[in-house]
């Protein structure tokens, strides 16, 4: 796994993107839509420095970087005209609009701060230009939602290497070391192990630690009989994955084994019975319900899952507010959990992709609770 490139779509697949984004631009009758959100610059574009902005519009792709990656934005996206930015936003797209003749520009109400908004607006007003600032939302992300084989490949790769990381673990936890130690050696792993970094911080939670969801490592030594909670990531080729695990050490008490018994139960559960076309409400109910009925629906505080793919959270939403659909080629976690405060807590998770209508696994680490 040495030396990879990252590949930038300037191939048929990059153009493909485009032309369905262009297709959703004319559909919501915009002249054109200006994306700052930089998993989604990546996804259309193949840029991957950490400052930049696309305008495109049916006929002109360009993309915005400053000095630090003019460079870099010529040899990643050759799909896309490179202005060497000066400025900030307000500074060079309304003159950039109007030699374009833009009316009505979208952009991403979620990426573009009231502050920056403020004095696009104001630029544009200054100037007299005739151009509306147009909200979306979810555009590209919805695009991303449903992957290519490519990506799906890379997916896999990511999904591969965090089961080794899972077995790696097992070598190193025992009673006496601490959080911190645990989650420094995954993630000195994962990166000798080629991946870009870590997508997140990992999670070790260990006793009643485990009770928190989204807790962060601590000085806390484990000890014998504790659950100890992991949840964590590799990145390759820009793709994330996602595992959970919740392992004990030694004797587990009786509670928590049974809550592990209804989790595991849930997850595949919904696992098997997940299904292309479903709404996102239902797959998060095919969980939820089996943990209600053995009376722990108010410990199962969160979604069942999230896709994974350029970020780590991305459409589709799995949750019980959810409005998303589920459809072949989208890629998720099933992840429910169970939280007793004082107690501890159980998760597990695992990456699927939609291929045939049905649920596939694409992390493979046993669900043993003891290793
Ligand atoms: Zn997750």
């Amino acid at each position: 796994m040495k030396n990879r490139i990252v590949k930038n779509p300037s191939s048929k697949r990059g153009i493909k993107r485009l032309r369905k984004l262009q297709k959703s631009i004319a559909e919501r009758q915009l002249d054109a839509i200006l994306i700052s959100q930089l998993e989604n610059l990546r996804y259309l574009s193949g840029f991957t420095g950490s400052s930049g902005w696309l305008l495109i519009s049916e006929k002109k792709t360009v993309l915005a970087t400053d000095f630090r990656y003019v460079e870099q934005a010529k040899e990643e996206s050759p799909d896309f005209e490179i202005i060497h930015a000066k400025r900030e936003l307000s500074a060079w797209l309304p003159d950039v609009a109007s030699d374009l003749r833009l009316h009505k520009l979208g952009f991403e109400a979620n990426c573009i701060s009231y502050n920056t908004h403020h004095k696009l607006s104001e630029a544009v007003k200054t100037k007299q230009i005739n151009l509306a600032l147009v909200p979306t939302t979810d555009i590209v992300e919805e695009l991303r939602s449903v992957k290519e084989p490519g990506e799906l490949e890379f997916i896999t790769k990511a999904a591969a290497l965090i089961d080794i990381a899972l077995e790696k673990a097992k070598t190193i936890i025992r009673p006496g070391i601490t959080e911190k130690e645990l989650a420094w050696e995954i993630e000195k792993f994962l990166r000798q192990e080629d991946s870009e970094g870590i997508p997140f911080e990992i999670i070790v939670a260990s006793g009643t630690n485990s009770a928190l969801p989204h807790a962060r490592p601590t000085e806390k030594i484990m000890r014998p009989g504790e659950p100890v909670l992991i949840d964590m990531g590799a990145r390759i080729n820009g793709y994330c994955s996602d595992l959970s695990r919740t392992l004990f050490l030694g004797k587990v008490d009786k509670i928590l084994r049974e809550i592990y018994d209804v989790v595991l139960k849930a997850q595949i559960t919904a696992i098997e019975r997940i299904e292309s076309g479903m709404d996102a409400l239902q797959a998060d109910r095919l969980a939820r319900s089996i943990v209600e009925e053995a009376g722990y629906g108010d410990a199962f505080g969160h979604g069942l899952g999230h896709g994974v793919g350029l970020a780590v959270h991305e459409l589709p939403t799995i949750g019980y507010s959810s409005t998303n659909s589920l459809a072949d080629g989208m890629v998720f976690t099933i992840e429910p959990g169970i939280y007793l405060a004082g107690q501890g807590g159980v998760r597990i998770e695992d990456m699927v992709v939609l291929e045939n209508g049905k649920a596939r696994l694409l992390t493979k680490a046993k669900k043993d609770l003891s290793f």
